[in-house]
């Protein structure tokens, strides 16, 4: 809260929020060397106060200075060693000035303020730098004035006009102002080494290079300094990477680069413009908010419209920022109208399909940026395989897993990468879903070592669901591996380990009964080779992954029995059976019997009961262990 002191005359003394004081102490007493961005900052903000007043003017017939052109003037005034940036836009009350230029209200500064005291015991360097990502809005104007003065009028009919001031220290104060018409007015008193501002012809190269993009005049002591008409209308070829990239900063207040960019003109069968961007990042809470927003700004004839536009793409494409301007669509466009509007679902469909070719087109030029992008926003992405059907073929293409082959268990595969590497013969896309850690130690990938075939890791909880509802991927069926009727053809054989049928068949049966509680039944595994056992999902039944996801939203959930495969190869297996066939059955057998399930728990990182777990292994090791002082 900041203290308010009143004065005479209506005049107020108030303090700045103390992370303002912060802020403004760096900005001020720290060499910067990007102070140019003070001027994009106030533009960027005064083009934004215009968009303000066109939209209100279009149903407001009692705005103040309802004809009143929209533009931008830049006065300077070499002799007072003044700047004035002038706009007619919806200017402000006195709440708002207090509001917005006193407090920390903009999102940008916010995060920037917990990166800087992050960044505490680091050199000014690095905080400056911090301050170039981050941006700090209408604060920057301090890199360069010793004084500012603001003089603001809102658009209400008979608003009070207000003056506000400050050096950029503790304090501003506030006051009623005499301004007749609309609109706000930022004098700057240059510091003595910001004198090159005073310069009209190095305010035009800075209005060029940073703020081209602005859709109203930027005039330069009467002089227009940009080309006026907003970046998406103009041609692709005439627009800088660095303009494409300012023009994001001032859409999204993010100061690092955009991953990729599409700039879209169509003229049939509808007339639009968009711009569209991947953002490199996008703060969680900010994806994955209760109510998420389509952040693109709609524009109906080079008019703001609205900023958040869920007609305009589907929810599963919400980190793209950007513009749409539409010529069809009519000026008084409303939410409810936009929606089921033939010429939005025209635009959409067109979005979609750029986005995904644009998405795809970054895949296979540009890899690492798309490792990047998955990363940051497939899970995002993934909603559309189950949300949009239609586009089933292009989402399938970006998708990307770890796999038993990957370099590294970081590696990431598309369906396509896997496809190229199936053995010949190989009809299914097999994958395994469960915990990260856990799948790639499962015993069930024996076989599939074995044979050099590809196993897909889907570790992500939507992974599943994703492939069961793409079914198959170019023809070729997804195949998890846990699934009892897996067919991988003959057994392999373990060198020199013959089995005993009859030892077998016995086993089995004696499990079965130990096991009734526990498992759904016990077979004889056709796949296992290094591995003593498995669980496996019994035909038709629900993945285990798929069981474990609904016992984390339901506690009640209770899972189905699994099915426990052994593999009569393996010499514990053939060691259990030729105790039983000696000794018949007794405790210390059925207690074994428990750990062939424990065991494979414990791979997938659950115990059912500790306490069971930890009497077998004491017994395991105490065997273990006068083994050892026999053989020494
Ligand atoms: P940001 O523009 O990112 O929100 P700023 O610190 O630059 O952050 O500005 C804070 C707020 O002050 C703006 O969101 C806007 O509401 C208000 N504001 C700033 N400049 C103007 C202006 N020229 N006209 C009207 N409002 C303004």
């Amino acid at each position: 809260m900041s203290a308010a002191n009143q004065k005479s005359g209506g005049t107020e003394e108030r303090s700045f929020q103390t992370e303002v004081q912060q802020l403004l102490h760096l900005l001020i007493h720290s060499l910067y060397t990007h102070s140019d961005v003070f001027l994009r900052e106030l533009i960027s903000n005064a083009s934004d106060a215009l968009d303000k007043v066109r939209f209100r003017s279009l149903t407001d017939r009692q705005i103040a200075d309802p004809d009143a052109a929209l533009e931008i003037e830049i006065e300077v005034n070499t002799s007072a060693k003044t700047l004035t940036i002038r706009d007619s836009g919806i200017g402000m009350t006195r709440e708002e000035v207090n509001q917005n230029i006193g407090t920390i209200a903009h999102s940008g500064s916010a995060s920037l303020l917990k990166e800087l005291s992050a960044a505490k015991d680091q050199d000014e360097k690095a905080k400056l730098q911090l301050i170039g990502q981050f941006g700090v809005g209408f604060y920057s104007v301090f890199m360069v004035a010793e004084r500012v003065v603001l003089t603001t009028r809102a658009a209400d009919p008979g608003a009070e006009a207000v003056q506000w001031e400050s050096t950029g220290g503790g304090t501003y104060t506030i006051a009623a102002a005499d301004k007749k018409d609309r609109g706000t007015e930022i004098k700057v008193y240059l510091r003595a080494d910001g004198e090159e501002y005073l310069d009209a012809h190095r305010l035009e190269q800075i209005i060029r290079r940073h703020s081209d993009y602005v859709g109203y005049p930027i005039k330069v002591a009467g002089k227009q300094a940009n080309s006026g008409s907003p970046l998406w209308t103009q041609p692709r070829s005439q627009i800088s990477e660095e303009q494409y990239q300012e023009f994001y900063t001032h859409l999204s207040g993010d100061h690092d680069k955009p991953l990729a960019w599409e700039h879209v003109a169509v003229d049939v069968p509808i007339q639009f413009h968009s711009v569209l961007y991947v953002p490199r990042q996008s703060p969680m809470e900010l994806l994955f908010r209760p109510e998420p927003r389509i952040a693109l700004d709609l524009y109906v004839k080079r008019v703001f419209i609205q900023d958040d536009c869920k007609e305009l793409l589907p929810m599963y494409l919400r980190f793209v920022r950007g513009v749409v301007d539409c010529d069809d669509l009519p000026l008084n466009v409303s939410r409810e109208t936009l929606q089921h509007n033939p010429v939005v679902t025209k635009i959409r469909a067109n979005l979609v399909r750029r986005l995904l070719a644009l998405l795809e087109k970054m895949a296979k030029d540009r890899p690492e940026d798309y490792q990047t992008f998955w990363k940051a926003y497939g899970i995002v992405l993934k909603e559309g395989v189950v949300a949009d059907h239609e586009h089933h073929g292009e989402l399938s293409r970006l998708l990307r897993y770890t796999s038993s082959l990957g370099e590294t268990p970081e590696t990431l595969s598309s369906l396509q990468d896997y496809l190229d590497r199936m053995k010949e013969g190989q009809e299914r896309i097999y994958f395994l879903a469960g915990e990260k850690g856990a799948v790639a130690q499962s015993p069930l990938l024996d076989a599939f070592r074995q044979r050099g075939l590809e196993v897909l890791f889907l570790t992500d909880p939507v992974d599943e669901w994703v492939v069961n509802r793409l079914e198959k991927y170019e023809g070729k069926e997804f195949q998890a591996i846990d699934a009892e009727d897996v067919d991988l053809g003959k057994e392999p054989r373990i060198e020199g380990a013959d089995t005993d049928r009859e030892q077998t068949i016995e086993l089995l049966s004696f499990l079965k009964k130990a096991l009734a509680e526990r498992v759904a039944d016990v077979r004889e595994s056709q796949r296992l080779t290094d591995s003593p056992c498995a669980l496996v999902t019994p035909k038709g039944g629900i993945s285990h992954n798929m069981e474990r996801l609904m016992k984390m939203t339901d506690r009640q959930f209770a899972p189905n029995r699994r099915v426990l495969e052994i593999n009569p190869r393996h010499p514990v297996i053939r060691n259990l059976g030729a105790h039983l066939e000696k000794k018949r059955q007794n405790a210390q057998l059925e207690e074994w019997a428990h750990f062939l399930v424990d065991y494979v728990l414990l791979g997938e990182g659950t115990v059912e009961d500790p306490q069971r777990v930890l009497r077998n292994l004491n017994t395991i090791m105490a065997g273990a262990s006068a083994h050892l002082a026999g053989e020494g």
